[in-house]
């Protein structure tokens, strides 16, 4: 490969890597695991943060209440429960 090839994987590479990153930012504030939303925003460019702007964030059940919190909260919004660890996953 001569030096302009290389220039062109490299600009390419470091697109991918800021999707990537957008969409790994975008997933974490939405309290998805991000690592897998990094890979897809790499290879699959723009596509990558406008599914993980998209995709509805994580939520777990109260065991108590039934309803639906946000998977980074440690007491439930709506009875109190306060969460002991893995709950269900929804
Ligand atoms: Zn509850």
């Amino acid at each position: 490969m001569d030096d302009q090839t290389w220039l062109i994987v490299l600009i390419i590479f470091i697109v991918s890597g800021i999707f990537g990153y957008l969409s790994l930012v975008i997933a974490e504030n939405k309290d998805r695991e991000s690592k897998s939303w990094f890979f897809l925003g790499f290879f699959s460019w723009i596509f990558g943060p406008i599914v993980a702007g998209i995709v509805p964030p994580y939520k777990k059940s109260c065991p108590k209440c039934g309803e639906l919190s946000s998977y980074g909260m440690r007491i439930c919004t709506h009875c109190s429960y306060e969460f002991m660890g893995k709950e269900q996953v929804k």
